[in-house]
């Protein structure tokens, strides 16, 4: 649940969200927002895709399925 900024999240963390924005620009619904360097997931509105999980760089997003799925 990382809110620093993308290096300083990658020097402590190796699976830590570094706010690249990558996810919630592939989520086909918008489903996504990044706020102070930290995607969020609105249950509300994922489909259960699966885009951000493949796309993430960082592999960040968990979560079996959309009521589960964060970025860590
Ligand atoms: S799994 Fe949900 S949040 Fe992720 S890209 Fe698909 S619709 Fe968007
Ligand atoms: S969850 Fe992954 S793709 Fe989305 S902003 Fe964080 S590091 Fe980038």
């Amino acid at each position: 649940m990382s809110h620093d900024k993308g290096a300083q999240a990658r020097k402590i963390c190796k699976v830590g969200c570094i706010g690249c924005g990558i996810c919630a620009k592939q989520c086909p619904v918008d489903a996504i927002t990044m706020e102070d360097n930290l995607a969020s997931i609105d249950p509300q509105l994922c489909t259960d895709c699966g885009l951000c999980v493949e796309k993430c760089p960082m592999k960040t997003i968990k979560g079996e399925n959309k009521q589960e799925r964060e970025a860590i």
